[in-house]
Parts: C-alpha cells; sequence; structure tokens
C-alpha cells in the first residue's frame, strides 16, 4: 500500500550527514511506491536540498530560520509539527541521533502515533512495514509494526544502505515560513569538544581504546591508525572515567552505540556494558595482552599481545601498504 512518507534530513557544519541518506531508502521502503518528501531544518540550507532529491526522495520542503541554526528541541519541534501540519504525512523517519531520540517521542507524542525506535531493518509484509530492532543490549532482536495512526521510526546508523546516488534525479524544492513561538533554549555560542573528523556514530572503521592504553598518550596510537584508515577514535567507559579520553567518545550502553563496517578493540577487556555498544559491528578485531579476555568472545579476529607492540606495528604495516 503505498505511503507518503516524510524523512527528516540532518544538517551538522552545513553538511548533511550520511544517516539522511539511509533515512530516505528506509522512507522508499515504508513508502511501498508512495511519495517521499523530504524535510530540511537550519538556517540557509535550501543548497542541500538537491542531495537528498539525488539519493531518492521524490522532493524536498526547506525551512529555514535563525532559530534552526543550531539543534534546539522547542525550535525543530515547532518547525517540523508546522511542516506535518501542511503535508499530512502517513509516516516519518528519523535518524536515530541525538536530534531523532529528542524530537521524534515528543512529535509522536503531539500527534498521538506510534514510534519504533533505533530500527536496523524494514520489509514489507503483506502490505505493511516490519520493523527490527535490537533488545535487550543487542542480545535479542525484535519484529515491530504500527497498526493506525502516523507511523514514526528512527534508524540507527550504518545499518540500513543508502541508494546509489543519481544526480541526473529531479525534483520539487519547496520553502516553508514557521512561526517559532515562546523558545525556552537560545544557542549563544556552540564550543566543539572534539577536533571534528569522522563522526564516531557514522564511521566506517573505528578504533577504540580501553583501560589498558594506559594513559591520553597511549591514545595518540590509536588516533594515527584511525586516520590511517579513515575512521575514529572511541573508548571504554573504563578509559574514560580514568580520564584518558573524554566521554563523548565513550561506547556501550550508556555511550554511543557504533555498528561500523571494522571495529578495533584495543585493551578493552569486553564487559557486558561495552558489548552492548559494538557487538552488532561488522567485523570486530581485539588486541588484548590477555588471552581469556571476554572480548575475545565476539572478536572475529583476536590478537593476544601487548597493544603497545601491536598498534605500532599494524600502523607500519599500513603505511607500507599504502607507499
Ligand atoms: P578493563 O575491564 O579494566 O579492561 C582493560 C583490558 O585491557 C583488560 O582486558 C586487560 O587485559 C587489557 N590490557 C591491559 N594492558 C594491556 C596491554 N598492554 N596490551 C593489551 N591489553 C591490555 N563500559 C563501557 O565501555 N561502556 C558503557 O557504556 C558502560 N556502561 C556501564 C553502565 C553501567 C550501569 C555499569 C555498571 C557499567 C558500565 N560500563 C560501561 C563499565 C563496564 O562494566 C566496564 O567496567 C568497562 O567497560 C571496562 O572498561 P575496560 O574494558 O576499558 O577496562
Amino acid at each position: 500500500m503505498a505511503r507518503k512518507v516524510i524523512v527528516v534530513g540532518e544538517v551538522r557544519s552545513g553538511e548533511l550527514r550520511n544517516v539522511s541518506f539511509e533515512a530516505v531508502a528506509a522512507g522508499k521502503v515504508v513508502a511501498d511506491g508512495g511519495e517521499v518528501v523530504g524535510v530540511l531544518l537550519g538556517e540557509s540550507v535550501t543548497d542541500l536540498a538537491n542531495q537528498l532529491i539525488h539519493y531518492g526522495v521524490d522532493r524536498v520542503v526547506v525551512v529555514n530560520h535563525p532559530e534552526l541554526k543550531s539543534f534546539t528541541t522547542d525550535a525543530h519541534q515547532q518547525a517540523l509539527l508546522q511542516v506535518f501540519d501542511l503535508e499530512n504525512p502517513e509516516a516519518v523517519i528519523l535518524g536515530h541521533t541525538a536530534l531523532g531520540k529528542d524530537v521524534s517521542p515528543r512529535l509522536a507524542m503531539k500527534l498521538n502515533a506510534g514510534l519504533i525506535s533505533d530500527v536496523i531493518s524494514i520489509e514489507i509484509q503483506g502490505d505493511e512495514p516490519v520493523f527490527t530492532r535490537p533488545i535487550y543490549s543487542g542480545k535479542a532482536f525484535e519484529k515491530k509494526k504500527i497498526n493506525e495512526g502516523v507511523l514514526f521510526a528512527t534508524i540507527r546508523p550504518n545499518n540500513i544502505a543508502s541508494l546509489a546516488k543519481d544526480e541526473t534525479r529531479c525534483g520539487d524544492v519547496s520553502t516553508l515560513t514557521v512561526d517559532l513561538k515562546n523558545l525556552r533554549t537560545i544557542i549563544k555560542e556552540i564550543v566543539q569538544k572534539s577536533t571534528g573528523g569522522v563522526d564516531l556514530t557514522e564511521a566506517k572503521v573505528v578504533i577504540a581504546g580501553g583501560r589498558g592504553v594506559k594513559s591520553s598518550e597511549g591514545f595518540k596510537p590509536l588516533q594515527d591508525l584511525a586516520n590511517l584508515l579513515g575512521g575514529a577514535v572511541g573508548a571504554s567507559r573504563g578509559a574514560c572515567d580514568a580520564d584518558y579520553c573524554d566521554y563523548s567518545l565513550q561506547i556501550g550502553q550508556t555511550g554511543k552505540v557504533v555498528t561500523p563496517d571494522l571495529y578495533f578493540a584495543v585493551g578493552i577487556s569486553g564487559a557486558i556494558q561495552h558489548l552492548a555498544g559494538m557487538s552488532n559491528s561488522k567485523t570486530i578485531v581485539a588486541i588484548n595482552k590477555d588471552p581469556e579476555a571476554p572480548i575475545f568472545e565476539v572478536a572475529d579476529y583476536g590478537i593476544v599481545g601487548d597493544l603497545f607492540e601491536v598498534v605500532p606495528l599494524l600502523i607500519e604495516e599500513l603505511k607500507a601498504v599504502h607507499s
């Protein structure tokens, strides 16, 4: 059954995040032949609209407003509600990101709609979309559907492949002027904690360090390895608690969930709370000097050894391959 789907694109530092294109692919499945409308919110984001069209949306509604330059719950919620009023979607897809996790339950509640969060795959059964999501920290999976009303879903980055980019695709781009009232949060300044680079939750390669790395200095070779592989550095809570790195790098039950193609666990024991954030990675490589470390139970490749010897050797080999 064809349905009208809105896909909310996510803009960060003037660029569309990859998860936006994955959300478009998800939107196409849910639409089942119906119209997929992209929505872009920001201060001046019209130029990004065609990218969404190249990845599969039929048309784009752009909302430019100074208060949408950075994400705030109030402004984004109000703007999206005004778009929904106009468009009457049957389904809304967002990334399972800080933005999506924040606004989707609020929007779903306002519309008396159902929300399925952290979706990793979608299939059409009969006429209806059925969503698969991990439960119990990734130890099991459940399939869910929503029987009536507008359907909201957030999709986990790096799980649903985006469609091939087609720069010949065309579509209408319209702008909507919104009225944002009584905003309780005004962003004055953003102080960037990390130095930028690849976003951890979207990275195809993650090099994560644990307490075994022993110091913030010890993270430097991990960063070198990440740079060589075009990846991002992550950490266990053990490393964050020990102040070797910032909590924004923490992966796990109370940190970020990542599903890269390649995950290196360096000096990480493999506590269940850590596994909750990375066990769905496609290929896991563990480097640990303890052959009994639980991380080896989930690893595809295990290297028993001292990370201070193994990581420099890996870097050397990779440099030799690249030169
Ligand atoms: P450790 O368990 O101390 O492991 C260090 C590892 O390094 C060991 O296996 C050791 O053999 C190895 N090692 C040491 N030296 C070397 C060397 N030179 N070369 C190679 N290997 C070496 N943890 C998370 O990661 N993420 C979470 O989100 C999270 N949430 C939690 C939520 C709750 C409610 C609780 C109770 C705990 C949570 N934890 C979380 C903590 C978790 O239980 C573990 O304590 C933590 O993951 C351990 O971090 P670690 O593996 O770096 O440290």
